[in-house]
């Protein structure tokens, strides 16, 4: 396929690429039917917050993100179905902006944020974070009115085998401003100019990473990826979510080491059932529920829960934490 078609517009050194991706916004929402009528109806979703234990959560009943949230990701169907990430099997009105050599900016047409991108590579080449945490630093500082987010393959990426990013509209995720809020009272251990701080007590485990730095930042990144990647040693990745943001002159990168890809609930029958599969989104505090009925059931305790069984228990936490304070 020519591609040249399915570019906006080809950025040079000097473009606004922030203000470009305002305008592909604008024109998918406008002239590609899918795109328009389901950003309508995320005016209309139904949402409701939570409060349990202090800690605050949307829950969003998004009847569109059931594909997501139920994608077989097993390898016998990702090899039978065709790879919906791969520029010549985009719908037709999808456009995109490329941003370097391979990445490219596309409208997500199953939103969840007001203003929700997918940022994938041009080749077909698996979900994997050791060699891409430079990139989703480099789009988080090009697109600052967003965060930057990455599920692992065992971890909500509905496309394990292509890798891609996404990002959505910046102050919609709870734990945006909980992370700044509770900052002051976390441990902190510092290593090469990057400020490592740990929540064990936010229902999910959270290492957060910030700095100006690219390289310290990429480096301690590293050293952590490896520590995690010691205790699941049959992984291709050690299972983990991210979300990151450039704040006004450092990155942030909240780290969610997991130990589960879908809960109990997810696979239970009848009423126990909770058709909910946490992926970046719902460990920033956002619990997206496709199904009316999990929305209306989902309580406080079923989100403790679930986070108990996906995310990394307190004594290994401990021992995490142990590790990435022996840095120095
Ligand atoms: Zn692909």
């Amino acid at each position: 396929m020519n591609l040249d078609e399915k570019y906006f517009y080809i950025p040079d050194s000097t473009d606004n690429i922030s203000f470009l991706t305002e305008q592909l916004f604008r024109q998918q929402t406008q002239s590609w039917q899918t795109a328009a009528d389901n950003y309508k109806g995320l005016e209309k979703v139904k949402a409701r917050e939570l409060d349990i234990n202090g800690i605050h959560f949307i829950v969003q009943c998004n009847p569109e993100r059931i594909r997501s949230s139920s994608a077989k990701v097993d390898a016998k169907s990702i090899s039978e179905r065709k790879c919906f990430l791969c520029p010549q099997n985009l719908p037709a009105e999808q456009q995109c902006i490329p941003i370097s050599d391979d990445f490219i900016i596309l409208v997500n047409p199953f939103p969840v944020f007001p203003k929700h991108l997918t940022i994938s590579k041009l080749q077909h080449t698996d979900q994997l974070i050791a060699k891409n945490a430079g990139t989703m630093l480099d789009i988080s500082a090009i697109l600052t009115d967003y965060v930057i987010f990455y599920n692992g393959p065992q971890c909500g990426a509905s496309a394990p085998d292509h890798l891609h990013f996404q990002a959505g509209s910046k102050g919609f995720l709870p734990v945006e401003k909980e992370f700044a809020e509770m900052k002051s009272r976390l441990p902190v251990h510092r290593y090469k100019s990057v400020e490592i701080s740990f929540a064990a007590d936010y229902l999910r485990r959270m290492i957060t990473l910030q700095s100006a730095g690219r390289d310290c930042l990429l480096e301690t990144f590293s050293e952590i990826y490896n520590i995690l990647d010691v205790l699941q040693p049959h992984e291709s990745e050690p299972m983990l979510n991210i979300i990151c943001y450039a704040g006004k002159d450092e990155w942030i990168m909240h780290v969610f080491p997991r130990i589960k890809h879908r809960p109990a609930q997810f696979f239970a029958d009848g009423d126990g059932q909770l058709l909910i599969s946490p992926a970046s989104v719902d460990l920033g505090g956002v619990i997206i529920a496709p199904r009316n009925e999990d929305f209306e059931k989902i309580t406080g305790e079923s989100i403790i829960d679930i986070f108990d069984q996906i995310t990394t228990g307190k004594v290994e936490f401990e021992k995490i934490m142990h590790e990435i304070t022996k840095l120095k």
